[in-house]
């Protein structure tokens, strides 16, 4: 049985004070005990520059000024 987790970043460059949101999908799949991870959507002015197979790991840049976004996932919190 695969499991599969979809959740929000909030994206923040603190650089320009751009923000934005990244939609991602876990999936767990229980026969391989394997962990997938993978970024499904990303808010025009970033871009994912490096993808791994984990949240903490992957990182999201602002592509005007080409820096590390400062990412916080939000799981069941209201927006604003
Ligand atoms: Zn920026």
């Amino acid at each position: 049985m695969v499991l599969r987790y979809t959740y929000q970043i909030d994206l923040h460059c603190r650089r320009c004070g751009s923000r934005g949101i990244a939609d991602v999908a876990q999936t767990s799949d229980e026969l391989t005990n394997q962990l997938l991870f993978h970024v499904e959507h990303v808010t025009k002015g970033f871009y994912v520059s490096e993808l791994t197979d984990a949240a903490v790991t992957t990182e999201i840049s602002c592509t005007y000024c080409d820096v590390f976004a400062e990412q916080k996932s939000h799981i069941g919190e209201p927006g604003g």
